[in-house]
């Protein structure tokens, strides 16, 4: 393979053998001699080595020619083929030429003619070795800007992946908002900005949405997601460029609010979040509504870390959800003060069981048409160590939401159970007594209460005949297969359903026909206000009147007053439970109320009187 090409030029033919001749003594084997005797032909020649892929690493040219000079022809190759080294040959040392040569065509060397053999062979030589060098150093110029080209993508990438990460790491995939990292960052920034300057101020608030499971479970999960994107987006638009919003996470946001005036501009913010997400939401096929609940923490110099005050607003948040949905609420140290009893509650709650704290009380449920007593309502009671007497409004709810409700139902059950054999046995009559205990939904959800209920009805011997399960609306409604299948099975046993608080639910009466219930209780605050207005008296009566058409019974709670007896009486509610028969007994007590009742063979009167 050839190394290159060296290229000669000159009108004379005998200078351009000469020069072959020399040349082929001085030049290692691989190179190739050309020759050309104008320009022209050498320009041509040039080219055609080019097409073949041969380098011409020299190119040796006399300097007076006809047609192109040899000057032009050096100015010519250098624009072509700049990497070409050019030698000139003078016969007159034409010193302006030689500089415009080297000006212009970046001259390596010039020889005189005629020239010296060793001379022209050193020239060469060294002309050769350089052309080999500074090939060498370009082809390693190029690699090295290659490797700088590759480093610095490198290097953007790398940026870019970190600043991805680092965007990631402090935002939400789904909303884009910050997350809570980067606001709970933020918070802590306003902490330490109002130790340094106690007249700034700033607020933290919690939302979350009102019943967005609804549209996740009923909808599915990717309308839910564009939901959330667009009342993310309603919420931002709602907020100054230095407040922060961040999604926490399922349903929940929450914002700082970054250097208020004072608290009513919180109070402002947050009505106005409410406002904005009156209006209903287009997606696609659906159009869907939202509320939201809103609980605001203003920040102060006492607090000290983020944590603090996004736990407070979170309170605040469920004490607004208590007050009903689409409000807000503010902390306070009432508030606080309030949630540490409940977490008191809830860890005296498992204490309670072991120390016996609980006790049954009876309430009497009588026969509205013959006045006798027909069986009772177990009502669970807490006798606090320290505290006394704690109502089952203060702990049930307690109770069902930690899941404490599963062993503290199953104790009710045994105990109420057990008592009613005990009666039963006691006050043999014609028909015996019946007991009728609440249930909890997450009892009804337990997969072992169809078994435990089972082991209480063995351990007790009571007949399931004689028990009456208390459900709610709700709960028949939650999850409605499963459901079904439990109540299936408690009807198996002959156990008798109720649906207590009757009407305060779903006010859908069209699935009552699908759940095998005996009886409905009619809520109390019907019966309370079915006396002074009409319309409670029209919903108790039309309860009444889809019960009996479906055979089904009704039971009216929290009779106080003879008339509400009596207009109950002529609605035909079969049975009623209220003060004006009795007050839950303690055991004893609701013993010698049997007792009595047995022995009086009671008429209405003697009934209140006991
Ligand atoms: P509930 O099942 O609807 O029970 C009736 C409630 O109304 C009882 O309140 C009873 O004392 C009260 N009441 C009865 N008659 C009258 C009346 O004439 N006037 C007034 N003002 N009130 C009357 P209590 O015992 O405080 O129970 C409240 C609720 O706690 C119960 O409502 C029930 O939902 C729940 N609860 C009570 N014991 C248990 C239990 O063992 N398990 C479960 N899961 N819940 C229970
Ligand atoms: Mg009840
Ligand atoms: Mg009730």
């Amino acid at each position: 393979m050839t190394k290159g090409a060296i290229v000669c030029i000159d009108d004379e033919k005998s200078v351009l053998l000469c020069l072959r001749d020399q040349l082929s003594r001085i030049l290692e084997s691989g190179y190739t001699i050309e020759l050309a005797e104008s320009g022209e032909e050498a320009l041509s020649l040039f080219a055609e080595l080019n097409e073949e892929g041969i380098e011409v690493h020299l190119l040796i040219c006399d300097q007076i020619m006809p047609g192109m000079s040899g000057v032009d022809v050096l100015m010519e190759i250098q624009q072509q083929y700049p990497h070409t080294l050019k030698i000139l040959l003078t016969g007159l040392a034409n010193f302006n030429d030689v500089i415009k040569a080297l000006n212009y065509a970046n001259l390596y060397r010039y020889i005189h003619k005629p020239w010296d053999e060793v001379d022209l062979g050193l020239t060469i030589r060294e002309a050769l070795r350089s052309y080999d060098q500074s090939k060498q150093l370009a082809a390693q110029n190029r690699q090295l800007q290659q490797m700088n080209l590759d480093l610095q993508r490198e290097i953007a990438d790398r940026r870019c992946a970190e600043t991805r990460l680092a965007h990631d790491a402090l935002h939400d995939a789904l909303t884009q908002l910050p997350n809570r990292v980067l606001l709970t960052e933020r918070i802590q920034q306003a902490i330490q900005a109002s130790h340094q300057d106690p007249t700034y101020q700033f607020a933290v608030l919690f939302i979350d949405l009102d019943r967005f499971k609804v549209v996740n479970d009923g909808l599915g999960h990717l309308v839910g997601d564009k939901l959330l994107k667009a009342i993310a987006q309603r919420l931002q638009h709602c907020l100054r460029a230095n407040d922060l919003i961040a999604r926490f996470g399922g349903d929940e946001f929450s914002i700082l609010l970054d250097n208020i005036q004072n608290q009513a501009e919180a109070l402002q913010v947050a009505q106005r979040l409410l406002t904005a997400l009156e209006s209903p939401f287009h997606l696609g096929e659906h159009t869907l509504f939202a509320s939201a609940s809103i609980g605001i923490a203003v920040g102060s110099s006492d607090h000290e870390n983020a944590a603090d005050l996004l736990r407070d607003a979170d309170l605040a948040m469920y004490s607004a959800k208590g007050r009903g949905r689409g409000c807000y609420a503010l902390f306070s140290q009432e508030l606080h003060l309030q949630s540490v009893k409940l977490l008191q509650i809830e860890s005296d709650l498992h204490r309670a069981l072991e120390r016996q704290e609980f006790i049954l009380y009876y309430q009497p449920i009588v026969s509205l048409e013959t006045s006798t007593l027909i069986g009772f309502e177990a009502l669970v009671r807490w006798q606090h160590a320290t505290r006394g007497f704690i109502a089952p409004g203060d702990f049930i709810p307690i109770a069902e939401e930690t899941g404490f409700i599963i062993p503290l139902g199953m104790w009710v059950l045994q105990k109420a159970c057990l008592q009613l054999r005990a009666w039963n046995l006691a006050f043999p009559q014609q028909t015996a007594l019946t007991m009728s205990v609440n249930l909890a939904s997450k009892q009804l959800q337990d997969p072992r209460f169809i078994e435990q209920l089972d082991r209480v009805l063995a351990e007790t011997g009571l007949d399931g005949s004689v028990l009456k399960l208390e459900l709610t609306e709700s709960m028949l409604l939650d999850n409605i297969e499963s459901v079904l299948q439990t109540l299936a099975s408690i009807k198996s046993r002959n156990i008798q359903l109720s649906i207590d608080d009757f009407g305060t639910g779903y006010s859908s009466l069209s699935y009552l026909p699908r759940f095998p219930i005996n009886t409905l209780k009619i809520d109390r605050s019907f019966v309370d206000r079915m006396t002074v207005d009409a319309e409670n008296l029209e919903i108790v009566r039309a309860i009444a009147t889809l019960a009996h058409s479906i055979g089904i019974d009704v039971v009216a709670e929290g009779i106080e007053t003879v008339q509400q007896l009596e207009l109950l009486q002529t609605l035909h509610c079969e049975f009623g439970q209220g003060y004006l028969f009795s007050k839950p007994l303690d055991p004893h007590i609701a013993e010698q109320y049997i007792g009595k009742a047995r022995k009086l063979n009671v008429s209405r009167k003697e009934m209140f009187n006991l």
